[in-house]
């Protein structure tokens, strides 16, 4: 077998630095032979994507808020300019108000709850919509979700809200856009320390209690995800769509 992702251009939205998810998904792709698009959402984070991603050939970063409709425009005409068709897209991108994380649920703002639903689930939509027309080949969207979706995660609050919207988008986008081919799913990842990790009041705790009762004993490492993000990205996962899938070291399955 050849490389997995030879030939395949694939759209990465969501590195922040070498400890983001969406990175570890890139390192992995990018060994089998992926060519990779990047985003980043304004100039500060932009210099550190291009030095990040320096060291990855043939590979180029462009400027994308998920919030601006011109933003989402201007880089798929941009893609389809220099590449005209790409095969995946790794969606990473989350964000809640640090108020909404710190307070009680009940308190969350009408403007927190929008703004955390607009960033983190409706994006995921915006994105597939203009990528289904550079996907004329067939593709895979993935995008990263977490279990404060089904149960209640003290601190995760209106993220778990949005991750819950997200989770129900991915199920009518994989309706919507199988016809053509195109395949979305969700990786459900056990916690992982990067920067919106750091966001999450009693993250800690969170980590410590997984380590102790995921029937693995431990935590997720970004290999992993990376590993899993490849399953999802090729043709190995070619009748998977829909799902949403947990890589927790199997922590979703404790009832205690
Ligand atoms: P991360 O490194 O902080 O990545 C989050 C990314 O979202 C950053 O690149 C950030 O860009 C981007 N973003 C936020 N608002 C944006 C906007 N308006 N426009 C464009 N990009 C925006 O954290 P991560 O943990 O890897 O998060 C990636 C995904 O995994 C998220 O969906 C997260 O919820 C999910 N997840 C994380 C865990 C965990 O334990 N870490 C577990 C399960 C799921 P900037 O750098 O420009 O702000």
């Amino acid at each position: 077998m050849g490389l997995l992702l030879e030939g395949k251009n694939i759209l990465v939205m969501g590195v922040r630095n070498k400890w983001s998810i969406a990175w570890g998904i890139a390192q992995a792709a990018y060994k089998e032979g992926a060519k990779l698009i990047f985003t980043y959402q304004g100039q500060r984070e932009g210099e550190s994507v291009k030095e990040l991603i320096s060291e990855m050939e043939g590979t180029e970063a462009c400027q994308c808020d998920i919030t601006v409709d011109s933003d989402i425009d201007r880089l798929f005409e941009t893609i389809r300019e220099k590449y005209g068709t790409i095969h995946g897209l790794v969606h990473a991108i989350a964000f809640a108000n640090r108020e909404d994380l710190l307070n009680d649920f009940v308190y969350t703002s009408r403007e927190g709850f929008a703004h955390a639903l607009d960033v983190s689930a409706y994006s995921l939509v915006a994105v597939a919509r203009r990528a289904k027309d550079l996907m004329t080949q067939g593709g895979s969207i993935v995008t990263l979700t977490y279990m404060g979706s089904e149960k209640v995660f003290p601190g995760y609050n209106v993220m778990g809200v949005a991750k819950a919207a997200l989770e129900t988008s991915v199920k009518y986008l994989a309706a919507n856009l199988g016809p053509a081919g195109i395949r979305v799913n969700a990786i459900s990842a056990g916690p992982i320390k990067t920067m919106s990790a750091r966001g999450i009041k009693d993250f800690s705790n969170i980590l410590e209690v997984v380590e102790k009762k995921a029937p693995l004993r431990r935590s997720i490492n970004l290999e992993e995800l990376g590993h899993t993000a490849l399953y999802l990205l090729s043709g190995l996962s070619s009748a998977v769509t829909g799902e949403v899938l947990h890589v927790d070291c199997g922590y979703n399955i404790m009832g205690i």
